[in-house]
């Protein structure tokens, strides 16, 4: 097994950086990444074991999304119960008429995770 991976970024070949350069003399060209496996240590699921960069990310993304969502499709939405809460406390406006704060009832929201086992 390799310790590397080229990134899979379309058009990371085309980006121009010094760290692309290859090539001497008049034969120089861009070439595509070549990331260090594990280099964040795992990190997001190991996702930039397979691209330099988000550009790179991105640009597979936009040219490959229908295959993407394909291999896990969505076709109904997923649900989280909650317990939504709703609670008066006393908040300030402005009034510019009077150049001073004044006392109102705010009402705020509050989504709570429910347990359910
Ligand atoms: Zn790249």
């Amino acid at each position: 097994m390799s310790d590397y991976n080229w990134c899979h970024g379309p058009e990371c070949h085309t980006q121009q950086t010094q760290s692309r350069v290859r090539g001497s003399g008049e034969n120089k060209v861009l070439r595509t990444i070549k990331i260090k496996q594990d280099r964040y240590n795992g990190y997001q699921n190991g996702i930039w074991n397979y691209f330099c960069n988000n550009r790179c990310l991105f640009d597979f993304i936009r040219e490959h999304i229908t295959s993407i969502v394909a291999i896990a499709p969505r076709r109904e939405p997923l649900e989280t119960p909650i317990k939504v809460e709703k609670e008066k406390y006393e908040s300030y406006r402005y009034d510019y008429t009077k150049e001073q704060r004044v006392p109102y009832m705010a009402t705020r929201t509050r989504i709570n995770s429910v347990d359910n086992d």
